[in-house]
């Protein structure tokens, strides 16, 4: 059984109770985690509350100097990690792989910068005589992070690399049914110095263990990805003790292919874009609206893309897509693809379980396309977290640009053209965190990222998210 990490030390529920973490793409266990409640979770937040003085009276280099080398310990570890991640959430190895890489460079950026200077304040002229105003910058605390299983690592990294490097200490909770790769992770940095308490992670419930790091007073800052749903209710919580949140979640990311567009380009990148992470990202490309001239072409090209792509367990070397996380979650696109197809869609790739003794056991579905899809469809108004596409034919930028505003969501959202006139009017017009030009999906770390409407509050990445993990406090400095 693997343990959670409650101040530096392995740590069961105090009741004994286990969950189970199934491999998406065999249903097999591959090991039992601690179901923590209340009480444990309680004994994680002392134990940050605990670490909170000597961590973030270190100077922001000696801070980093830790960080580097558990991104360094984590370094050694990939391939382990990444076999963890991908038994537990069932991506290809190399994505798995990736994603551990990525979660070592974050701590590296942060650590970098803080020990760079990047923590900065302000000094501001004042008009009384010989005063001295300044804004100083501090950590806020006790930071919660609450992670989802699409991108566990990174979305974690997101959160801890800031949190820490700002000097805040940090209760983690990974999503029930992919904790494995976060508990070694922690586990790896703590043997690599980081102090006893300064990240603990704890397994469980979200209504019991991420609720309670939520109601908590003693954590001051929330770190949330999930669904809006979700969100809303940790938004709710967290007003009781006027708690800062950032909420990073759900989206319906379209995509629009302008008539001059470069028309490989732009399936490879949609292709990806959808299909990448068995179409479960909140980046993924959910909508795409295509110009009539070139729909029929560009439409060829991306089916064919879909149609090669190799389906397996992600273990298996060959596999660019592995099986849905979830079995509910394969039948939601089940479901709202059938809602298209009651309502007229056109099935262009896909719209099964793929077939074979290889599948019978894990939640696969074949990357799907459809077209003629009505206005009003689950597809166009819900969120697809799965290898489902619907494509719409515009009559022009104005009818695509319409469309893809007409959406609770406003996460990512890309235009393929080389007319930089169309591309001005998408980035200006198209309500979304994120407007890729010719490019789909990848959120750098060195641009901050959150979405607009109902995909969410606040920024992660960037130097941005330092300002959402430290407070300011103005400071009058008078001479006597
Ligand atoms: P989810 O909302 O079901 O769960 C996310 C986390 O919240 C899990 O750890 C869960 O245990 C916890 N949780 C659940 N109920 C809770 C409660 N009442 N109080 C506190 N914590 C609770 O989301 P999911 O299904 O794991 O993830 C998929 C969703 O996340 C999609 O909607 C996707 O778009 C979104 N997402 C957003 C981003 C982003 O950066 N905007 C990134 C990845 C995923």
């Amino acid at each position: 059984m693997a343990t959670m990490l409650i101040n530096g030390q392995p740590a069961p529920a105090a009741s004994g109770a286990t969950m189970a973490v199934r491999n998406p793409a065999t249903g097999e266990v591959v090991d039992t985690v601690p179901r923590a409640d209340r009480e444990d979770t309680r004994r994680a937040i002392d134990a940050a509350v605990a670490a909170f003085p000597a961590w973030s009276a270190l100077p922001p280099h000696q801070r980093a100097q830790v960080l580097l080398r558990a991104a360094a310990r984590v370094r050694e570890h990939l391939d382990e990690v990444a076999e963890l991640l991908t038994k537990e959430q069932g991506k290809p190895l190399r994505d798995s792989k990736i994603e551990a890489e990525r979660f070592a460079d974050n701590i590296e950026i942060y650590a970098g910068l803080v020990a760079g200077g990047a923590l900065r304040g302000q000094q501001v002229a004042l008009p009384q005589q010989k005063a001295i105003g300044l804004v100083v910058r501090r950590p806020i605390g006790v930071a919660g992070a609450i992670i989802p299983w699409n991108f566990p690592l990174t979305l974690l990294a997101n959160k801890i690399a800031p949190a820490l490097a700002a000097g805040n200490t940090v209760v983690a909770k990974p999503a029930s049914t992919t904790p494995l790769s976060t508990l070694r992770l922690a586990e790896l940095m703590a043997e690599a110095g980081l102090p006893a308490g300064t990240f603990n992670v704890v397994t469980g419930p979200g209504e019991v263990v991420g609720n309670e790091i939520i109601r908590h007073p003693a954590v001051r800052k929330i770190g949330f990805t999930g669904e809006t749903e979700t969100g809303r209710r940790v938004m709710a919580s967290a007003a009781d003790e006027i708690k800062r949140v950032t909420l990073e979640l759900g989206g319906s990311d379209p995509a629009i292919v302008c008539d001059d567009a470069d028309l490989e380009v732009a399936a490879r990148a949609i292709a990806i874009g959808r299909f990448f992470n068995c179409g479960q990202a909140c980046l993924a490309v959910k909508r795409v609206y295509v110009l009539e001239p070139v729909a029929d072409a560009f439409i060829d090209k991306l089916v064919a893309r879909a149609k090669r792509l190799k389906i397996g367990n992600g273990l298996d070397p060959q596999t660019q897509m592995g099986p849905m996380h979830t079995e509910g979650g394969r039948a939601t696109i089940e479901a709202q693809l059938q809602d298209a197809l009651d309502r007229g869609a056109t099935l262009l790739a896909g719209g099964k379980r793929p077939e074979g003794a290889a599948f019978s056991n894990g939640w696969f579905f074949e990357p799907t396309i459809i077209t003629n899809v009505p206005e009003g469809a689950r597809v166009w108004t819900e969120e697809t977290f799965g290898p489902l596409l619907p494509i719409a034919v515009a009559k022009d930028l104005d009818e695509a640009i319409r469309r893809a505003n007409d959406s609770e969501y406003g996460l990512g959202s890309s235009i393929f053209t080389r007319d930089l006139a169309k591309a001005q009017r998408a980035i200006e017009q198209l309500d979304a965190g994120y407007t890729w030009v010719n490019a789909v999906q990848i959120a750098h770390d060195e641009l901050p990222f959150g979405g607009v409407k109902h995909s969410g509050y606040g920024k992660e990445h960037g130097t941005e998210v330092l300002d959402y993990y430290t407070e300011t406090k103005s400071v009058v400095l008078a001479g006597v």
